[in-house]
């Protein structure tokens, strides 16, 4: 099972199921036999469970492997840790004729990515995911690390070669994990199909029993969708701006509290209902929120703004966030379900919806 992704920059496929990664040493071979040096970089809990397996695959190649681990969750998407995977790079002769291979979450996708992307210029890289969000994260070119100003303001496009995403691999991830992997599926379903909603609502009702058949279905759609996004608009400059959805609100929460207290998912999935409200009064959506926030309360998702944070500092995060160009806050709102829209709001308005949701 292959999805093809094209954008204007480049064309590359997605391999998705089980035992996909197999294929991995023979892709490589067969497409860049000009590559000496592959490095992979994992983080230290993926790389306990999951990097012996990929090591000795991509041995088979005869190619030199070498590894560097980085830190877990957002601890990777530093200048620090971005820093020692160069000087790794370069004390280890890597040079135009290497491959990097990121192996994990998000935020491996993220930094790797980026070092790929910078590493003399750029060399090439395989996507290898590791969790259900990085159906989200892995596709579609956007690499980067974060700042203390701000998370991602630090980055760029810059497509991989490949993504193998094995989804047996997805069988250690704790809950807490694809619930925030979880958050971006229901947020592609939102944007562009109804039926796909109206599937994961009738389908998913324990996020620790999905089976590898729903998974499969539930990651290839959510990358259909994405990619669908991405080909039309790959630089972000129109529709790639709905992909955002949920997330104006959801940064600012999992900045304000700090990365750790919320998943990415879980505070997006506050910054969803956020937006479904808002366009329920802005954009006249008609949509069930109560059935909504049921369904996702059930699977253990919060849907309410956290008592703690103070509102005047949200919306100003929410002005940091470097989508905004101008001094009011644009939010993807919702005319139905598979039809986003992008609609000012005026503080005011901002602050009356927050109120209405602590
Ligand atoms: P992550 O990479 O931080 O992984 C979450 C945790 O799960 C980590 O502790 C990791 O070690 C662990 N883990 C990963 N795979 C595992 C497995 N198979 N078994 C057991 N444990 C496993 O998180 P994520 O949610 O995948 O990604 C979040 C990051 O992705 C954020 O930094 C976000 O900004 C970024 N992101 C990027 C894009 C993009 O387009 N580039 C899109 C969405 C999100
Ligand atoms: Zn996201």
């Amino acid at each position: 099972e292959s999805i093809d992704i094209k954008t204007p920059s480049k064309q590359y496929p997605v391999f998705l199921g089980t035992q996909v990664i197999e294929q991995l040493p023979f892709f490589i071979e067969k497409n860049y036999s000009d590559i000496t040096k592959i490095l992979i970089i994992s983080d230290e809990k993926v790389a306990s469970i999951h990097l012996h397996t990929v090591k000795e695959l991509v041995e088979k190649t005869g190619k030199q492997v070498l590894e560097y681990i980085v830190p877990e969750g957002e601890h990777a998407k530093t200048f620090d840790v971005f820093y020692q995977c160069q000087s790794f790079a370069l004390a280890n002769g890597l040079n135009r004729k290497s491959m990097i291979l990121a192996l994990g979450g998000g935020a491996v996708g993220d930094v790797a990515g980026f070092v790929a992307a910078t590493f003399m210029r750029g060399i090439p890289f395989i996507q290898l995911p590791t969790t259900l969000l990085a159906h989200d994260s892995a596709v579609g070119g956007k690499v980067a690390i974060n700042h203390p100003e701000g998370k991602n303001m630090i980055g760029a496009f810059y497509q991989p070669e490949a993504v193998f995403y094995e989804l047996s691999f997805l069988h250690t991830l704790p809950e807490k994990e694809i619930r925030s992997g979880f958050a971006e599926v229901i947020k592609h379903a939102l944007i562009q199909d109804l039926d796909f909603y109206k599937w994961l609502i009738s389908e998913i009702q324990d996020l620790t029993a999905i089976t590898d058949e729903q998974y499969l279905y539930m990651i290839k759609r959510g990358i259909e969708i994405k990619a669908s996004i991405v080909q039309e608009d790959e630089k972000e400059t129109g529709v790639r701006a709905y992909l955002n959805f949920g997330h104006t609100l959801g940064h600012a929460v999992e900045g304000l509290l700090g990365y750790g207290n919320f998943t990415h998912g879980e505070a997006v999935l506050i910054g969803c209902v956020y937006a479904l409200k808002l366009s329920q009064h802005r954009v006249r959506l008609d949509f069930d929120v109560v059935e909504f926030t049921e369904w996702v309360q059930s699977l253990g998702y919060k849907t309410f703004i956290p008592k703690q944070l103070d509102h005047a500092s949200l919306i100003q995060k929410m002005k940091k966030d470097k989508k905004t160009i101008s001094d009011t806050i644009t939010f993807v709102l919702l005319n139905e379900v598979g039809s986003p829209v992008l609609v000012e709001i005026e503080d005011g308005h901002i602050m009356k919806q927050i109120e209405e949701m602590i």
